[in-house]
């Protein structure tokens, strides 16, 4: 392959996300691998602003492929969504001799990053590190299944004393725009309902598919609930609302919040962020720039930054279905 790249720069940015690490271990073993000096960027934007540079070697990432968060931080950044600020940015990548640079992060991040590749013409290539999975380009984004086992090893926990007291449970889990986790989550930890932002299943026809259930001989009852659903009231007002419609459960709330975030990897995404990261690093060398790297029928494929962030991944109408049956 090509490889008049000698340096390359990782960063991760915006929400982190399970595998993060074990992308970062990738790309840096990666650039071992090929004889290529890897720096990694503390702080995302930020840090690249500031020059918060540290070198990485095959050693450097040892004893991180099974740990949550991200070694490198992560933040938010204002000053690099100023022209001041990425030209800032790039300064500090000349200096430093950095000549391609891996985002591990969502959509906001490959934004940034397409706008860094454009007014300086610098190399770029994504990683989609977010527990949402509302990447375009990729069956899996790295952190969605590690999410998905938190969640439902929390919904087993919750059924426990659910059933022990005949309560019904609302359960809300991270999705603002999407209900993958929730869907998949549900279907998973036997839920009654499902309440996505793709789909507005009303309040009438909540409380009675409940009612049904309860006469069905069910002494306790799971709903799961998505930041963004469209039922068009927060999740302590469903509890009040079905409180007061609906007569014998002891209702209940529980919101799962930032712990969906965090733990160790799976296997699943360690193996992903394993091959995303020789992914990303290979195609830079190979003088490709400007894409995000994604599974697609379980091969690594690379789709353009502009896509990846362009619409809404779209819900599996068959997993949908498959929710109705089971909670028949
Ligand atoms: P998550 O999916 O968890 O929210 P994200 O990568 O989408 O992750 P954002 O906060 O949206 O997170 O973006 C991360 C950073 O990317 C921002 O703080 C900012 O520095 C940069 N960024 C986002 N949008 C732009 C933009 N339009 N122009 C320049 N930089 C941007």
């Amino acid at each position: 392959m090509p490889n008049k790249i000698k340096k390359i720069g990782v960063l991760t940015s915006g929400g982190d996300s399970p595998g993060m690490n074990a992308a970062i271990r990738s790309v840096v073993r990666t650039c071992a691998y090929h004889n290529i000096e890897c720096v990694g960027i503390y702080r995302g934007y930020e840090g690249l602003i500031e020059g918060d540079f540290k070198s990485m070697d095959a050693r450097s990432v040892k004893g991180i492929i099974n740990k949550g968060g991200t070694i490198l931080k992560s933040a938010r950044s204002k000053e690099f969504r100023t022209k001041e600020g990425r030209q800032q940015a790039f300064n500090k990548l000349v200096e430093a001799g950095i000549e391609g640079l891996v985002v591990v992060g969502g959509d906001g991040s490959f934004t940034g990053a397409m706008i860094l590749n454009k007014e300086f013409d610098f190399p770029v290539m994504g990683i989609p590190g977010t527990i949402d999975n509302d990447i375009v380009g990729t069956t899996h984004t790295l952190g969605f299944d590690t999410a998905l086992n938190t969640v439902v090893d929390a919904i087993d926990k919750i059924r426990d004393t659910a059933s022990s007291h005949n309560r019904l449970f609302f359960i809300e889990v991270m999705g603002r725009d999407v209900g993958h986790i929730a869907l998949n989550t549900g279907i998973a930890g036997g839920a009654e309902e499902i309440l996505i932002p793709e789909e507005d299943l009303g309040l009438d026809r909540l409380v009675e598919s409940l009612k049904r259930s309860r006469k069905s001989g069910k002494t306790s009852s799971i709903v799961i609930v998505a930041e963004g659903d469209k039922i068009g009231k927060n999740i302590f007002e469903l509890k009040d609302y079905v409180d007061e419609n609906m007569e014998g459960y002891d209702v209940r709330v529980s919101v799962l919040g930032h712990m969906q975030r965090g733990g160790s990897p799976s296997c699943f995404d360690r193996v992903l962020a394993s091959r995303m990261g020789v992914k990303a690093v290979e195609s830079l060398l190979e003088g490709k720039s400007n894409f995000m790297v994604g599974l697609q029928n379980n091969n690594m494929e690379l789709t353009p930054l502009d896509n990846a962030i362009k619409g809404k991944t779209k819900i599996n109408l068959e997993l949908l279905r498959v929710s109705d049956i089971m909670s028949t």
